[in-house]
């Protein structure tokens, strides 16, 4: 069995994060036979210098072609002149549009050796595990009509429309039961059902789905009390899916109880089961070059990518495991740094994952 993966290394320091990825995917790759192959291609801003455009022809028709898109990030203060059309963000907006990527998940895992790094008490947040999904591609961000208008007595009115139609409710509402099936089973569905039609309709489709997924216990959670649980019992929750604008706030206030950005994986994946993963950092053109970005976020992508894309559990399994490892040894980046630990550069931190690896 062959797995095409199309590596996007992006700008900044997504080559120095992606280098370190390929080293522990090669180990893995061999050892459990998985039959990885990759094809390679620019987007953002070093697409723009070599071809005039964030996204080339070419690089679309290589990620049609694959199985999964790992890719690092994009942009830098050497694009932010140009005009919005063509800047680098517009390459990775329309790769996710063409490609259907609607359901976003969003991760939000501590490491019980980071647990000081997140702002809440180390025993709410040590272990905790779960998983947001949310809707990328419907809701009021894209609803119509929206716009701002000036009403008959001159006053100006803003409005926008969150809509959500059934089929676009089932499709994120199928892959949040089958993500929560390879999980711990338990499902909460964050809706506004009290005061919002949409989110109404919404949860009848959940319930409807719920029919089929006997095994995995559908609970739903208002919004604003969702907001609430995620900073005073987090553990609480596996599997979160909610729409599009609920889903951009609870993500980041999830992400954030984690602490490090350099820690954060992504993916978005359309009903083919192909998916993009990538850090949810971008590429902090700050520290480019010198050594000191941690490649863990996009580690942990590439453990992502082999569990839902590429249907190799075992080895996200032993990625993961890698890591604890090496953060039970005390390594960090200088991003997870604290008395006591030992400061590597990206690469240090790279080949320590893949030498645990070996070893495991
Ligand atoms: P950023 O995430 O790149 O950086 C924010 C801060 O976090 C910086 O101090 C940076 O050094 C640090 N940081 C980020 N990743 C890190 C890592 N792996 N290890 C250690 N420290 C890390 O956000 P920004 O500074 O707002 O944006 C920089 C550029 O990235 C901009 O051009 C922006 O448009 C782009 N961006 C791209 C994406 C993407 O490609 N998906 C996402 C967000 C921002």
């Amino acid at each position: 069995m062959s797995r095409k993966v199309l590596r996007i290394a992006g700008d900044g320091i997504g080559a120095e994060i992606m280098a370190e990825a390929i080293k522990s995917l090669d180990v893995v790759n061999e050892r459990f036979q998985l039959g990885l192959t990759y094809d390679d291609a620019l987007m953002g801003g070093a697409a723009i210098d070599a071809t005039g455009v964030p996204l080339p022809d070419e690089t679309l028709e290589k990620a049609r072609a694959a199985d999964a898109i790992l890719f690092g990030a994009i942009g830098g203060p050497k694009w932010d002149q140009l005009d919005r059309a063509i800047r680098p963000e517009k390459g990775l907006l329309k790769l996710r549009s063409e490609l259907d990527l609607f359901g976003n998940l969003r991760p939000a895992i501590l490491y019980p050796q980071l647990a000081d790094a997140s702002s809440l008490k180390p025993e709410v947040v040590a272990g905790l595990d779960i998983l947001i999904v949310r809707e990328l591609t419907g809701g009021i961000y894209f609803g119509e009509p929206r716009g701002i208008r000036t009403l008959e007595n001159g006053e100006r009115e803003g409005f926008n429309t969150d809509r959500y139609r059934e089929s676009e409710i089932r499709r994120i509402g199928r892959q949040a039961f089958e993500l929560a099936q390879r999980r711990n089973r338990k499902l909460c569905s964050v809706d506004k059902a009290n005061v919002l039609d949409v989110t109404v309709l919404w949860r009848e489709v959940m319930d409807e789905l719920a029919k089929e997924y006997p095994d995995v216990e559908l609970s739903h959670m208002y919004v604003d009390n969702a907001a609430m649980q995620l900073v005073r019992a987090p553990k609480q929750f596996d599997v979160i899916v909610t729409g599009n604008l609920f889903g951009d706030i609870l993500s980041d206030e999830a992400a954030m109880l984690t602490g490090s950005i350099g820690m954060l994986p992504s993916a978005s994946l359309n009903s083919k089961g192909q998916g993009m993963y990538e850090p949810c950092h971008g590429s902090a053109p700050d520290i480019a070059g010198q050594g000191k970005a941690n490649p863990l976020a996009m580690l942990l992508s590439a453990a992502m990518m082999l569990r839902y894309s590429l249907d190799a559990a075992p080895a996200a399994d032993a990625i993961e495991a890698a890591i604890g490892k090496v953060l039970d040894q005390g390594l960090r980046t200088p991003d997870i740094y604290t008395d006591g630990t030992r400061l590597v550069t990206t690469a240090e931190m790279g080949d320590a994952v893949a030498e645990a690896l070996r070893g495991s």
